[in-house]
């Protein structure tokens, strides 16, 4: 995979006070354009999804907001997470088993997922578009707009202790 290894991207340290202006900004245009309020619920659920890289769950993200907001309900929170996902504001992940995580991060980039414990991890590395070229001719009339990437595996605390199971034939 042209030498790119997939490992997590470094850790970016929670700063709720400091980093609370500006995408309490960010999120006010955002939420405007798509003609939604701007509410406190939404900052403190949009505030924790950008600051983490754990590509929580619904409950995940309910747990960690009611520490700011302890009023919030669990209701709240899914309907909070569904509006950044209308405005653009995050990206919803779904997986075959109905699960679902949410991703602060909106730019193009690729995921591990643990088969296990379900963790998602963001991958440095992608593909480069010249081997994506030959995928896109044997789609034949199917009109290509975008790919997306997931690489399923074990994470280092889910790795079983004699080995992998047999991964790629
Ligand atoms: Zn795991
Ligand atoms: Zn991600």
């Amino acid at each position: 995979m042209n030498g790119h290894e997939a490992q997590p991207r470094e850790r970016r340290i929670p700063k709720m006070s400091t980093s609370t202006q500006s995408s309490d900004v960010r999120l006010r245009a955002a939420l405007e354009a798509g003609g939604q309020r701007f509410t406190p619920q939404r900052a403190a659920v949009f505030t924790y999804l950008v600051n983490t890289e754990s590509h929580p769950t619904a409950d995940e993200v309910y747990s960690a907001v009611q520490e700011l907001l302890p009023t919030i309900s669990l209701a709240t929170v899914y309907k909070s997470l569904e509006t950044l996902v209308g405005c653009g504001l995050a990206v919803k992940l779904t997986f075959a088993d109905h699960s679902a995580r949410y991703d602060g991060r909106t730019d193009p980039h690729h995921h591990a997922r643990c088969l296990v414990c379900g963790r998602v991890m963001d991958l440095v590395g992608g593909i480069p578009e010249a081997d994506i070229e030959p995928l896109r001719d044997e789609a034949a009339g199917f009109t290509v707009t975008g790919y997306r990437l997931e690489l399923s595996g074990y994470c280092s605390g889910c790795l079983p202790e004699d080995g992998p199971a047999p991964a790629l034939a």
